[in-house]
């Protein structure tokens, strides 16, 4: 581990990316001390760290852990107001997450991807399109592969293509991507970061230590984000789908270039969705800046339907075509949704009430033909879709019904789409297992 000149290192926050930070700084030869709160002394991770030599304090967070420490590596999901955090900021400690210390590992280049919302999807179809040119890449980080683990594995010439979240962002130095991406702001996750501001500030840290010699792609029909980059000391290199470009990727009625030159026609392309449309013209970007072939990224995406969950395409059941959005867990990812399809559409939405009004859909439901809802927030959207004049309005109790229910009103052409709008911890463990009965549902129906 060059350039990481700290010898005592607090691992804060276990985890499959704390415990892999811990054991690749004491197989550097650090000095490791690891806190968390909620691991027990008895957990195998806790005992192998103590094997290998790691000082380990669980249950609770005295701030004597933080004594003769010189720098803290935080879980990206621990806020900043946790009590050793604050004294860690009184000490002058420096805190950072574990992807400051991947990026300290990888001898070839990194493309280090972020934005509120379709990373895992660009992420995805850029690691696709370079090893469909032959091209050795890794997928990473925060799509579920702990960054220092895959970084350790990578072969000299091997890339990283590196999903990045503003938490893990929040807590990097000198973290340095020859391609960063940029894909758009608007999220604000206020809770963690507190103001807008300081969230912008997070995603900025993909760009913030780039030099003249590094590329910055960025999203220049997102007015924030083309404000944000101004700034950047990098190689600027835009992506629209409103204007022609002489640098970058760009589209018109029928093509999507890259600089001069056509990639593929438009009609080629599987996935769907306008904001589809921009997490391509970002993967194409980076896959060609990284020396991608146009026959590899084109046999990607004339077969590339989606990532699971994502506006994932199920099954055509008579003429129906059902649609799995489960990772639709706020309104705009539904807004993205509902607005990738013409066809006449029913819904399926509802789920754990965070406390606000769901107004901001109504503009969306011109094509929605029927609602179908279930939920601790199915009465308020019962209310939103007869303020939008829906005709059919029916609230369930489990996804069963609610796939029976859709099948029962709908006819052939019509679109089944799950895209809730909300988290799914009322009813489901997560996201993922909320999909999975809908796609199991819609099998039912076969
Ligand atoms: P992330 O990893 O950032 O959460 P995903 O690729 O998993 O992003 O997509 C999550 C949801 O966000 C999708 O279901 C879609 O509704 C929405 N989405 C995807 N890409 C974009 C984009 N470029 N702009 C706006 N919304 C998007």
């Amino acid at each position: 581990l060059d350039n990481f000149p700290y010898s005592h290192v607090l691992v804060l926050g276990l985890a499959k990316s704390g415990t892999a930070a811990a054991k690749l700084l004491l197989q550097s030869g650090k000095r490791v001390r690891v806190n968390d709160k909620n691991a027990n002394e008895n957990d195998d991770a806790v005992n192998e760290l103590k094997s290998m030599g790691a000082e380990v304090i669980t249950g609770s967070h005295p701030l004597c852990v933080l004594d003769s420490i010189e720098i803290v590596v935080k879980n990206p999901g621990i806020p900043y107001d946790n009590p050793i955090l604050v004294e860690a900021k009184k000490r002058d400690i420096s805190i950072i997450t574990e992807i400051e210390i991947a990026g300290n590992l990888v001898e070839s280049s990194i493309i280090g991807i972020t934005g509120s919302n379709g990373k895992t999807t660009t992420t995805t179809l850029t690691t696709e399109m370079l090893v469909k040119s032959n091209q050795s890449a890794k997928i990473a980080g925060n799509i579920g592969y702990v960054a220092t683990d895959v970084a350790k594995s990578l072969g000299k010439e091997e890339k990283m293509v590196l999903e990045l979240s503003s938490f893990q962002l929040m807590g990097v130095k000198t973290f340095k991507p020859k391609i960063a991406v940029l894909l758009n702001i608007f999220e604000a996750h206020l809770d963690y970061h507190k103001t807008f501001e300081n969230y912008k500030e997070a995603k900025c840290n993909v760009f913030a230590n780039q030099s003249e010699d590094d590329f910055l792609i960025y999203n220049a029909d997102d007015p924030v984000v083309s404000e944000a980059v101004l700034s950047a000391k990098s190689m600027k290199i835009p992506f629209s789908l409103k204007k022609r470009l002489n640098e970058g990727a760009w589209v018109d009625k029928t093509s999507i270039y890259f600089k001069s030159e056509k990639i593929i026609d438009k009609s080629d392309i599987v996935l769907v969705g306008a904001h589809n449309l921009e997490n391509i013209l970002a993967a194409i970007s980076a896959a060609k800046l990284s020396g991608a072939s146009n026959e590899g990224i084109r046999e990607v995406l004339i077969n590339f339907s989606s990532v699971k969950h994502r506006l994932q395409f199920v099954e055509n059941i008579d003429g129906r075509l059902f649609y799995n959005d489960s990772k639709a867990t706020n309104i705009l990812a539904s807004q993205k949704a509902l607005s990738s399809f013409k066809q006449p559409t029913i819904l399926l939405a509802g789920g754990l009430d965070r406390g606000n009004e769901f107004d901001d859909l109504i503009p969306y439901l011109n094509n929605v033909k029927g609602v179908i809802l279930f939920g601790e927030t199915k009465e308020k959207l019962k209310k939103t879709a007869s303020d939008a004049g829906v005709e059919v309005i029916l609230t369930v109790n489990d996804m069963n019904q609610a796939v029976k229910q859709a099948y029962s009103i709908s006819e052939r052409d019509d679109v089944i789409l799950l895209s809730p709008a909300c988290a799914s911890w009322d009813q489901y463990r997560t996201f993922e297992e909320r999909g999975d009965m809908f796609i199991q549902a819609v099998h039912t129906l076969m």
